[in-house]
């Protein structure tokens, strides 16, 4: 596989002279890569550099975007629970921004999966709601209620009308994306003034990922780039946002998923997870900071 090459995705560097880890995964055996939102930790990553200059970690070289959008396409589904347990977490997120917003006509969300997060803005009041998710097998699995309202196929701006939404959401996608600044700048051109763009994404920085290293489960083929509050800061600014905010995210999830996301050693997990789907452990909830920001930011003209 022909591997692209790539700038700083904010801010356009070319300074590649800090570099964070080694590329560390085989291209030839791409057909084996798991794309699914939810799966045990691979411990495989591209060569990932650091921006001087914005703070974003970025993938570089890269695979062709034909060949992500296509292992997208077709990844595998199996996290309607956990995905569940997510947009709860998302709605609570929500709350102290609703308040902010002129009215609640019109929301988008970018990267849907099963649309679970869908019913939450429904609930919230929202009117015209809607999601682009590219992957099939979220969309097949998703609620009767909402399927309708997901659009498969990856986000282009042109499919909407411009100033159309009060809040466009995007959780956990902007690492996966070939040009996160120009899905910002688009969902800034599609919000109204005074909409609000929400972001959730993982945290280079955090605690987790400081100890764990290239084990954490952030370091993987699924993310091209890898934010903090700076970079996350600086894509916000650079796409037109104004007012940008950002603050942890407490992640509520049942033990069992917790448990298949730490690294462990593989038997002490494959016990751990067994001992957790056999008792009602594993389907406790439990919140934590698990390295995750929230960057909440407005369209103001
Ligand atoms: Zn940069």
């Amino acid at each position: 596989m022909e591997m692209v090459s790539r700038v700083c995705p904010i801010c356009g560097s070319n300074d590649q002279s800090r570099v964070f880890a080694e590329e560390r995964f085989d291209a030839d055996q791409w057909d084996q890569f798991a794309f699914a939102s939810r799966k045990l930790p691979e411990y495989m990553h591209y060569r990932m550099i650091v921006c001087p200059n914005c703070d974003l970690l970025y993938a570089n070289p890269v695979p062709p975007l034909g060949v992500l959008v296509g292992g997208y396409q077709s990844a595998g589904y199996d996290s309607g629970p956990e995905a569940e347990h997510a947009a709860r977490t998302y709605g609570r997120l929500l709350r102290p921004i609703l308040g902010r917003l002129p009215d609640r006509a019109g929301a988008l969300d970018i990267g849907a999966g099963d649309g679970a997060f869908l019913k939450q803005l429904i609930t919230c009041g929202f009117t015209d709601v809607v999601g682009v998710e590219p992957s099939e097998a979220p969309i097949a699995a998703a609620d009767e209620s909402v399927r309708p309202l997901i659009r498969r196929g990856v986000f282009r701006a042109e499919d909407f009308a411009k100033e159309s939404f009060r809040l466009i959401t995007c959780f956990q996608t902007i690492e996966h994306l070939y040009d996160p600044l120009q899905v910002c700048r688009e969902a800034h051109g599609l919000l109204k003034p005074d909409g609000a763009l929400l972001l959730v994404f993982h945290n280079r920085r955090a605690l987790s990922a400081r100890i764990l290293g290239l084990r954490s489960p952030i370091f993987d083929i699924e993310h091209l780039q890898l934010f903090s509050r700076r970079s996350a800061r600086n894509l916000l600014q650079t796409a037109g946002c104004q007012d940008v905010q950002i603050r942890t995210v407490r992640n509520r999830y049942p033990l069992g998923y917790w448990i298949k996301l730490f690294p462990l050693p593989g038997v002490a997990k494959r016990a751990a997870m067994t001992v957790a789907e056999r008792t009602r452990i594993g389907r406790v909830p439990v919140a934590l900071p698990a390295g995750n920001l929230a960057a909440v930011a407005f369209k103001r003209t």
